[in-house]
C-alpha cells in the first residue's frame, strides 16, 4: 500500500519534497490541495507539472476518511460515522447554532478510561488516531455540509491527553492558514482531568481552550464513577486549572447532571466551594441517556434549581442545550454504531 501523504505535517511535507528534489514551496501547494481544495488525487493539482503529479502519485496516496453513515436531527445536528483506512470506525458530530458551526471530533477509537456514565467508555480502546485522521474529520464534514467550520471541540470519542502528540499535530493542521484555518481560540480540548496532560498543555505554546469534565465535586464519588480520578485528585486538577485560567485561557468546567447521582442542591454547594477563587465558566450538561446505560436525565426543574444556585453564587454558568440527543450524538453517546 502506498504511504498516505496526509500523514505529513507541513514540516515533514517540506522535508519530503526537498528529499525528492523539489523546491520547498511545493509542500505548501500540496498541503493546500489536500486540506483546503479537497483534491482526491494528485492529477487535480494543476499548478504542479504533469511529471511531478505522476511521480507523487507513484509514491503516495491522499486517501481521506470515508463517510460510512449519517444520521440527522433536524437542521441542527448531524452525526457522521467515518471509516478509517484500516476499516475501523469513529463518530464525529456537526452542530449548527446561530453563526457557529461546530465539529466535535474523536481522538481515539473508543476510550480506555471507562467512566461509568459514558457510552464511549463502554467500548474500551481500540487504538489512537493519527493527527491526519483527527483533522480529516473536520475536512470531510465541512465538505459534506458545504459550510466552513468555525469551532472544533475534542469532545467526541477518546481522551485528548492520552494521545497528546497526535492531537497537537492535528491542531496544527486544523488551525494552519495553509490547512483548515480554524482559529486557535476556537479549538477546545476536553479532558477527564489528567493532570500531567493539563500541565503539558499549560507549559506548551498552544493556545487552545481547555475544558475539564469535573462532573463530581466530591472526591469519593468522582472516583467511583470516573476511574481516572483515582490517579488525579481534585486538588491537583484545581491547581493546574487555576494556573491555566490565569496564564492562558479561562477554563470551562463541565458537569454532567445525572438524576439522583449528582443533581442535588448539596452537590451544587460543594461545587461552589470547590471552584472558589478559580476564574472559570461552568457548563451544565443534562445527562444524555443511552440504551446500554442505566442512568437518567434529571427533571428540568431540578436542573434549573442547580443552575440558579450557581448563578446566585456569581458563577458564569450555562446549561448546554444538548444537540443530537435523539440520534445518540450528544456528549458521551458516541459508541461507533451510527
Ligand atoms: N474524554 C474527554 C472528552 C470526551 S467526553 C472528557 O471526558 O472530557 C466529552 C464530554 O461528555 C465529557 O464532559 C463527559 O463528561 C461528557 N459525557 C460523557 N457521557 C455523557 C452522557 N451520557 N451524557 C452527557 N455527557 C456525557
Ligand atoms: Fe473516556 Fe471522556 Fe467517556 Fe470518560 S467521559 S470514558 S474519559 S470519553
Amino acid at each position: 500500500m502506498k504511504e498516505n501523504f496526509r500523514r505529513h505535517s507541513l514540516c515533514q511535507a517540506r522535508d519530503t519534497v526537498v528529499s525528492i528534489g523539489l523546491e520547498e514551496y511545493r509542500a505548501e501547494q500540496i498541503f493546500k490541495w489536500i486540506w483546503q481544495k479537497n483534491a482526491e488525487d494528485f492529477s487535480k493539482m494543476t499548478n504542479l507539472s504533469r511529471a511531478l503529479r505522476e511521480d507523487l502519485d507513484r509514491r503516495y496516496s491522499i486517501a481521506g476518511l470515508e463517510i460510512a453513515g449519517l444520521v440527522r436531527e433536524g437542521q441542527g445536528a448531524h452525526k457522521y460515522l467515518l471509516r478509517l483506512e484500516d476499516g475501523k470506525e469513529i463518530e464525529s458530530v456537526f452542530m449548527r447554532e446561530g453563526r457557529r458551526r461546530t465539529i466535535c471530533v474523536s481522538c481515539q477509537v473508543g476510550c480506555p478510561l471507562g467512566c461509568r456514565f459514558c457510552a464511549t467508555g463502554l467500548i474500551g480502546l481500540t487504538r489512537n488516531l493519527y493527527a491526519y485522521e483527527i483533522a480529516d474529520q473536520v475536512r470531510v464534514i465541512q465538505k459534506a455540509v458545504g459550510e466552513k467550520c468555525t469551532n472544533v471541540v475534542f469532545m467526541g470519542m477518546g481522551e485528548p491527553f492520552l494521545n497528546f502528540v497526535e492531537v497537537v499535530a492535528a491542531l496544527e493542521i486544523i488551525s494552519s492558514p495553509l490547512g483548515l484555518g480554524v482559529g486557535r481560540r476556537h479549538t477546545t480540548l476536553s479532558t477527564v482531568g489528567l493532570v500531567e496532560g493539563m500541565e503539558a498543555l499549560l507549559r506548551s505554546p498552544i493556545r487552545a481552550k481547555l475544558a475539564v469534565s469535573l462532573n463530581f465535586a466530591d472526591e469519593e464519588q468522582r472516583r467511583e464513577y470516573m476511574p481516572a480520578a483515582r490517579y488525579n485528585s481534585l486538588l491537583d486538577i484545581m491547581k493546574v486549572a487555576k494556573a491555566y485560567s490565569c496564564e492562558k485561557e479561562m477554563v470551562t468546567f463541565e458537569y454532567v447532571m445525572i438524576k439522583g447521582v449528582n443533581d442535588r442542591l448539596s452537590d451544587a454547594k460543594r461545587l461552589v466551594r470547590l471552584l472558589r477563587g478559580i476564574p472559570s465558566k461552568i457548563n451544565l450538561i443534562p445527562y444524555n441517556e443511552h440504551p446500554r446505560l442505566p442512568f437518567r436525565r434529571p427533571a428540568d426543574q431540578r436542573i434549573e434549581k442547580f443552575y440558579e444556585y450557581l448563578l446566585n453564587s456569581h458563577h458564569t454558568v450555562v446549561i448546554r442545550k444538548s444537540k443530537g440527543q435523539k440520534i445518540l450524538a450528544g456528549c458521551g453517546q458516541l459508541s461507533g454504531k451510527a
